[in-house]
């Protein structure tokens, strides 16, 4: 009598029986090898370092220059960390017994200066799983709130539950300042959601295998944990540390003493103090030792000034303007910007002290009735002039755009 060759089922026991040469397989063998075949597959598909195309610093750096404005400091050294990070993980066992320690990077620099815009801009060249998380809504576990745990969900998310390539992908921690202890001794003010959400996230950063609820939250008490090794995560943590400066000024200052005190202290530019940060300065922000250790590379990111702010408009490769004229070009609309227009809105933005996140604000207030009308009428071409612009923006309350 025929029978599955596999599982032995006879011809009556199943739905259907493929006869091969010297064989027989059923329905129930077909599917089982399907799924065992696709799980194979499926954990080769995952990125292997050998496939990742390796850019050297310097390119690296010039593909976040189509991106990101200025910076240039922090791009370089992202740039190196990036690269060292990557070549971490194609090392091979070495026989002296030297290994290449993981460079998470702490990003120090006023909101909307480009911190997230850089994390975002790497994770998109290596082609990465990359999530960004809010250290706001951390707490220690049996708080209000979310689990360390749970900064992984999203990223698990975003690799398609795919954990081999999620474990080479890389979280941007945003305000990770939040966590920061607050005041500066210990043993009087201990606190327990600055210290403790600290010392939790350290074994992320350290590198540990950790339970990720898939969901997230504790909404699904149900769901079955997925275990995740953060050795090869590499973390971007991000923070204004409002304040900082002060204590980078005390460190300078107590520093600078004996001789050629003076001649130093000339040469401190005191409006950015903030190219001076070194890693004792997050310590005395309330950050504890263990996890400035954990983050290795420390970089400023720079005020933007109005050039900046006005490249921003041009410059990157989906700059604001360019998306404008994309967005009115595929209602066959040309649209073009005046002179002075873009000047403006930088005026605007600086005046309001909005930033570059203000940027998109104030144009999309200065766009929304163009992009409203134009594509019911014949318009073919548009042009946004100065005039314009303060006409829009004379009806709109600016502090609403500040809040946005
Ligand atoms: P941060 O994380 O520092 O608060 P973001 O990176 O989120 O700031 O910046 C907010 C927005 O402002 C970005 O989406 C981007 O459009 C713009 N932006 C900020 N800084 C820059 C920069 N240096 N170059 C280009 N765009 C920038």
């Amino acid at each position: 009598m025929d029978k599955c060759s596999f599982c032995g089922r006879t011809k009556k026991e199943v739905n259907i029986l493929i006869a091969g040469l010297e064989g027989h397989i059923c329905d129930h063998c077909i599917e089982q090898a399907y799924s065992i075949m696709n799980e194979e597959l499926g954990s080769k598909k995952s990125i292997s370092f050998d496939s990742i195309n390796l850019l050297k610093p310097a390119e690296i750096k010039h593909f976040l220059d189509q991106y990101v404005i200025g910076q240039d400091q922090a791009k370089k050294i992202i740039s190196v960390a990036v690269y060292n990070h990557y070549k971490r993980l194609m090392q091979k066992p070495d026989p002296e017994d030297i290994d290449i320690e993981k460079s998470n990077i702490i990003l120090v620099g006023e909101t909307g200066t480009g911190k997230t815009l850089l994390a975002r801009t790497v994770a998109r060249m290596l082609h990465v799983p990359f999530t960004i998380v809010d250290a706001t809504v951390l707490t220690e576990a049996g708080y209000v709130g979310e689990d360390i745990e749970s900064l992984l969900t999203r990223l698990l998310q975003n690799a398609d539950y795919d954990v081999k390539a999620a474990e080479k992908g890389i979280v941007f921690i945003d305000e990770i300042d939040k966590i920061a202890r607050k005041g500066d001794n210990p043993s009087i003010t201990r606190d327990v959601s600055g210290e403790g959400v600290q010392q939790g996230l350290l074994k992320l950063l350290e590198g540990s295998v950790v339970n990720v609820p898939p969901q997230g939250g504790r909404k699904h008490p149900e769901q079955k944990m997925i275990p995740v090794d953060t050795k090869n995560i590499l973390f971007i943590c991000g923070g204004a540390f409002e304040g900082i400066d002060r204590k980078i000024a005390h460190r300078l200052n107590t520093q600078v003493v004996g001789y050629g005190a003076s001649k130093k202290r000339e040469r401190i530019d005191k409006e950015n103090l903030l190219q001076y940060i070194a890693p004792q300065d997050l310590r005395s922000y309330g950050m504890i030792p263990e996890i400035v250790g954990r983050l290795p590379v420390l970089t400023h990111l720079n005020p933007l000034d109005r050039k900046a702010l006005r490249d921003i408009l041009t410059e990157p490769k989906n700059a604001l303007v360019k998306q404008y004229i994309k967005l009115f070009k595929m209602d066959n609309i040309d649209l073009t910007f005046g002179e002075g227009v873009l000047d403006f809105i930088v005026d605007k933005a600086v005046e309001f002290k909005l930033g570059a996140r203000g940027l998109r604000s104030i144009c999309e207030a200065i766009m929304l009735d163009a992009m409203y009308d134009a594509p019911s009428n014949d318009t073919k071409e548009l042009t946004i002039t100065t005039d314009y612009a303060v006409s829009k923006l004379d009806r709109i309350d600016m502090k609403v755009l500040k809040a946005s």
